[in-house]
């Protein structure tokens, strides 16, 4: 038995007048993995609470399976949770911990067979007759999945369950959980803050910021067709990147998107989504390239839709089997500010003292701006005069993926093609404006 779970504008304060869910909607069909995907404090374990009926809800409607479930009890539910810190009873075995849900549920019945199948499913026959206190993280983790999963519940709700545990035992266990899940078939509510979980977990990803569903589609369709630049930011790494740009569209000549120092021209005849920015015609938009759609190469060798550009190299990033190099082209970097603090990926290059005041700051407007615009075009706010770029260094404007045999070297000034077909744009608000947004690219759907 599964069920489906749908949200109608569903809206929490915690302190009047300040909304950490707003008006949220989402319907999640029986059987389906959906994750909830946004950085700290943007209200996922909020919404996870209020299916659970942990937490009340201020306006909107919660419906199970099409039925007003607002007040229903959580007990009433039929929905298991699993928690973040593993939440298990200190004083019980593991086998005590899995069957006390069952006994409470079904006082007379034997609850063992339920225990040793589920136990067998995850692989911790042996660790049954332990305490807490004798299990790794990851063991721990296992038994208070078995806890939620023994009961047979018609939805599981897992917040943050593997943030817990170490970065190989996490990619063992989010196998699993979605091994588990799909062979239950049971509706799953998975909150995360880490992208790659969502990416490889779920059916689909909902991405949240300060309280509003940004978008939610297929892994695939967020990261291809991202509805603004919050997503398209936060969705993928190397993070994509975002520059400040200018459409230029002169009546006489060809129209190009400038990139501080230098240009992208716009093949001719314009494609139908490069014909859309013609009326962001000397307006400053942000333009987004995944590094995937950046290579170095010489113009000469440049295929149809791709146009070139220089860079300078500043930063090299060995992986092994790549290098992230990143480039200084002379444009300036869109802050989308949320994301300057919840991910390290752009760290500030050392200046001395300054560093810790430009973090500070970033902070501080984040906090600003938190469901304001997403992307910040302006001029910081107050302090000393000057553009972001003086204050705000990050190691260059444009990261790229190469293979590990190209001899590169900071300081080298290096040719770049740029492939327009992977060109995102983005409206001063943050909006996607092309791709165009009913634009599917060549995702063969
Ligand atoms: P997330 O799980 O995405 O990190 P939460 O749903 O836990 O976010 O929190 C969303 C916001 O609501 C945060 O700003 C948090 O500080 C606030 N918040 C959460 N729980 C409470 C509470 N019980 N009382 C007051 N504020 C809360
Ligand atoms: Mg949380």
């Amino acid at each position: 038995m599964t069920r489906a779970i749908s949200l109608h504008d569903v809206t929490k304060s915690y302190t009047r007048g300040i909304r950490v869910v707003d008006r949220l909607s989402l319907d999640i069909t029986p059987g389906e993995f959906l994750v909830l995907l946004g950085p700290s404090g943007c209200g996922k374990s909020t919404v996870l609470r209020m299916i659970a009926g942990l937490e009340e809800i201020d306006e909107g409607q919660l419906l199970l399976d099409g039925e007003y479930a607002n007040h229903l009890p959580p007990s009433g539910r039929d929905i298991a949770m699993v928690f973040q810190n593993f939440a298990l009873y200190p004083n019980m075995t593991s086998r005590d911990n899995i069957s006390f849900p069952l006994r409470i549920e079904a006082p007379g019945e034997d609850p063992s067979p339920r225990v040793d199948t589920t136990a067998r499913m995850l692989g911790i026959e042996d660790l049954l007759d332990r305490f807490p206190a004798q299990l790794s993280g990851g063991e721990r983790q296992r038994v208070a999945m078995g806890r939620a999963i023994a009961r047979h519940p018609s939805a599981f709700l897992m917040d943050e369950p593997l943030s817990n545990l170490d970065a190989k035992l996490r990619g063992h266990l989010r196998a699993e959980i979605g091994r588990l899940t799909r062979e239950l078939g049971v509706t799953t509510v998975y909150v995360t803050h880490d992208q790659a979980e969502a990416m490889s977990l779920g059916d689909r990803v909902a991405v949240m910021r300060g309280g509003v569903l940004q978008q939610v589609d297929t892994p695939r369709t967020v990261y291809a067709l991202p509805r603004n630049v919050f997503v398209a930011a936060f969705i993928g790494t190397p993070r994509i990147n975002l520059l400040r740009g200018m459409v230029r569209a002169p009546l006489d000549g060809a129209m190009t998107i400038s990139l501080g120092k230098q240009f992208l021209r716009l093949p001719e005849p314009l494609s139908l989504d490069h014909q859309l920015l013609r009326v962001q015609q000397g307006r400053e938009i942000i333009v987004g390239l995944r590094s995937e759609a950046v290579r170095i190469a010489r113009p000469s060798s440049a295929r149809p839709g791709e146009v070139a550009i220089t860079g300078l190299v500043e930063h090299l990033e060995f992986q092994g089997h790549e290098v992230i190099v990143h480039f200084n082209t002379g444009s300036s970097p869109a802050v989308v500010p949320e994301l300057e603090a919840a991910r390290p990926g752009a760290r500030a290059v050392r200046r001395g003292r300054r560093e810790g005041t430009v973090i500070d700051r970033l902070r501080e407007r984040a906090g600003a701006l938190r469901g304001g615009p997403v992307a910040v075009l302006d001029e910081p706010v107050g302090g000393d005069r000057g553009p972001t770029s003086t204050e705000v260094r990050l190691p260059g404007d444009l990261v790229v993926r190469t293979t590990p045999d190209m001899e590169l070297r900071q300081g080298m000034q290096v040719p770049l093609l740029v492939d327009l077909a992977h060109l995102y744009v983005f409206d001063q608000h943050g909006e996607r404006i092309c791709p165009a947004p009913t634009h599917l690219p060549d995702l063969g759907e």
